[in-house]
């Protein structure tokens, strides 16, 4: 798997204008990590602001409608998202699965929206509790990669798919090692029949209650190559002591 370890923190719905300070300095503190890919997914009314705040790390949406415009009250789409500066969006994430019914084809629609519109992608999977104590988590998850992953043209090369278990979310809990790397193996295998080469090529990220102290040991294991970090995003000191564990 080539590429920098890319660590990138979803605000979800938190930030108003005081959050650009820590936009700042996290951007600030980027240049100290080289070596590290570093992105931000503040809310919709701050990306544009955010963008305008930082030079180094990338900025991007939390979600995107699939059409490019039209009567969605209240959605936002990939172009617009564009506009505003961002370079990526996450789609999939539990949270718009959950709350919004989001399905698979859903997400496939929206992530093959964000790359016609130039952005990368961090599409989100991940089993709920049942479901890994029922054994199923890897053909879960395996299933949800088979229907929601974009079919367009160079697909590959902009995409992440981020497994977040979501019985780890917001929970402080995290899977053992050894789940991890069973689960971003089994991603990878995937990945590969979906894609083929290419497949290889797709960065795949752990979230799901990531934190400085565990951040280390998380981003050693084979497969991981990176983390998408919630509730550990929303200071730049928290947040910058993950980057530096990468
Ligand atoms: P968490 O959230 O780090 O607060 O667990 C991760 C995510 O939902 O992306």
């Amino acid at each position: 798997m080539a590429g920098l370890p890319y660590i990138v923190g979803n605000w979800k719905m938190n930030g108003t204008r005081a959050m650009l300070n820590e936009a700042r300095a996290i951007d600030r503190a980027a240049a100290r990590f080289p070596k590290v890919q570093v992105g931000v997914a503040p809310p919709a009314t701050l990306l544009y602001r955010v963008r305008d705040a930082v030079e180094l790390i990338g900025v991007g949406g939390q979600d995107c409608h699939a059409k490019d415009s039209g009567a969605f009250t209240g959605d936002v789409s990939a172009p617009m998202l564009k506009d505003a500066g961002a370079d990526f969006t996450i789609v999939g994430h539990s949270e718009r699965r959950e709350y919004h019914g989001e399905s698979d084809a859903d997400v496939k629609a929206k992530a093959e929206a964000a790359l016609s519109a130039g952005l990368a992608v961090i599409l989100c999977v991940g089993e709920t509790e049942s479901q890994r104590d029922a054994g199923d988590a890897e053909a879960v998850v395996g299933a949800q990669l088979e229907g929601s992953c974009p079919k367009a043209d160079g697909a590959p090369e902009k995409l992440s798919v981020a497994y977040e278990p979501v019985w780890a979310i917001g929970t402080g809990r995290v899977p053992s090692i050894e789940d991890v790397a069973a689960m971003h193996a089994s991603i990878r295998g995937k990945l590969v029949e979906l894609y083929g080469e290419g497949g290889g090529e797709v960065r795949i990220l752990y979230g799901g209650s990531v934190k400085a102290e565990n951040a280390a040991e998380l981003l050693a294991v084979p497969e991981v190559g990176g983390a998408l970090v919630g509730g550990a995003s929303l200071t730049a000191e928290s947040f910058l002591a993950i980057v530096g564990a990468a």
